[in-house]
C-alpha cells in the first residue's frame, strides 16, 4: 500500500484539478491520497468520483490555515464534516481575509513592478482559494520571474516589504474544531524552518492537549535531524506519524509519493474519524 496524505489542487495553489491529481496518484501506482487544499472542501466531489473511477482511495482533507503564538501553522483535517458551521466558518473566514491580503500585496507589488489585480485573477480557479503562487504565476506570466521558486524567494518573500499577514484561526481552537467535526487533526510540516518561524514543543503539547492526532514527520521540508526529533514528540506525546509529498502539480518540485504514510497509520485515521469515509478505491478492472 502506498499512501500520500498530503496534496494540492486548483481549489487552492495547486496546478491541476482534483480530478487530475487523482489521475496522476493512480499513473504513479498510489492507493490512496488525501486531498487537502488550503482552508477548503470544493475538491471532494471531483476526487470522491475520480477515484471511483481511477480505483484510487481518496481521503477529503483540508489543510487549515491556523496561527500558534503569532506563528503560522498550517492543521490538516481529515475525514471531517464539510458542513461543520465551525470549521467551515474558519475556513471561510481564512479565504475571505486571504482575498483581501491578496489585492493589498499587489498593490505593494505595482509599484515596484508592472502588475494588476486582473493578472493574478486570470491564474486562480473559480472559487479557489488565493494564495501568494497565484500572485507568482502572474509574475510568470508578465515575465517578471521564472518560476514560483524564484518569486517566493523575491518579491513574494515573508521578510520582504510586500508580505502582508491574513487572518487564521488560532490553532488550540482549530484542533478542537476539528475533533468536533468528527476529522482527525494532523499538524502539517511542524518542522519546515525556511518557511519562517516553527511553533515550540509547549505549543505543540497544548494542541496535544486539545485533541491533536499526529505529527507530518515525512516531508521534503524536513532534514534528518528534524525528522529525528519530530518522532520523539510523537514517541513521547502517542501522536500518529504521516508522510506525504504536499503535492502542487508543476507548482513545485514535490512528487506524488516521494513521502508515504504507514499503513496502519492510516488505517488507524480511518478508525478514529467519526464522520466521513474514504472515497473510491477498489479498482474498476483489478
Ligand atoms: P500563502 O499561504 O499565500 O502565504 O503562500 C504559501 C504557499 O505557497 C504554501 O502553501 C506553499 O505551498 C507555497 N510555497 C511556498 N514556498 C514556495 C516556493 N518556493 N515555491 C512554490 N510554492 C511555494
Ligand atoms: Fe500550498
Ligand atoms: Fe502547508
Ligand atoms: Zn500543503
Amino acid at each position: 500500500m502506498r499512501i500520500d496524505l498530503h496534496t494540492h489542487s486548483t481549489c487552492s495553489d495547486g496546478t491541476e484539478p482534483a480530478e487530475q491529481v487523482v489521475a496522476v496518484a493512480a499513473r504513479a501506482g498510489l492507493d490512496v491520497i488525501a486531498l487537502t487544499d488550503h482552508d477548503t472542501t470544493a475538491g471532494w466531489a471531483a476526487a470522491e468520483s475520480a477515484a471511483r473511477q481511477h480505483g484510487v482511495q481518496v481521503v477529503p482533507g483540508m489543510e487549515l490555515s491556523c496561527e500558534a503564538a503569532g506563528v503560522g501553522v498550517h492543521l490538516l483535517s481529515y475525514l471531517h464534516d464539510p458542513m461543520h458551521p465551525g470549521l467551515a466558518g474558519e475556513a471561510e473566514l481564512a479565504r475571505g481575509s486571504r482575498d483581501a491580503r491578496a489585492r493589498r500585496m499587489v498593490e505593494l507589488l505595482s509599484r515596484q513592478v508592472p502588475i494588476t489585480w486582473a493578472d493574478v485573477q486570470a491564474q486562480v480557479s473559480q472559487d479557489a482559494t488565493v494564495g501568494r503562487p497565484h500572485i507568482a504565476d502572474a509574475l510568470v506570466a508578465r515575465g517578471l520571474v521564472r518560476d514560483r521558486e524564484e518569486a517566493f524567494a523575491g518579491l513574494l518573500s515573508s521578510r520582504g516589504p510586500c508580505y502582508v499577514r491574513y487572518y487564521a484561526v488560532d490553532a488550540v481552537r482549530a484542533v478542537r474544531l476539528v475533533v468536533e467535526a468528527g476529522g482527525v487533526p494532523v499538524l502539517a510540516h511542524p518542522r519546515a524552518e525556511q518557511r519562517g518561524e516553527v511553533v515550540d514543543d509547549g505549543t505543540v503539547e497544548e494542541l496535544v492537549d486539545a485533541g491533536l492526532a499526529g505529527l507530518e514527520v515525512w516531508h521534503r521540508d524536513h532534514d534528518d535531524d528534524a525528522r529525528r526529533y519530530l518522532t520523539r514528540l510523537a514517541d513521547r506525546w502517542g501522536l500518529l506519524s504521516t508522510g506525504s509529498s504536499d503535492y502542487h502539480g508543476s507548482g513545485k518540485p514535490n512528487r506524488l509519493g516521494e513521502h508515504t504514510t504507514d499503513p496502519d497509520v492510516f488505517q488507524e485515521i480511518v478508525d478514529r474519524s467519526a464522520s466521513v469515509e474514504p472515497a473510491g478505491g477498489s479498482p474498476v478492472d483489478a
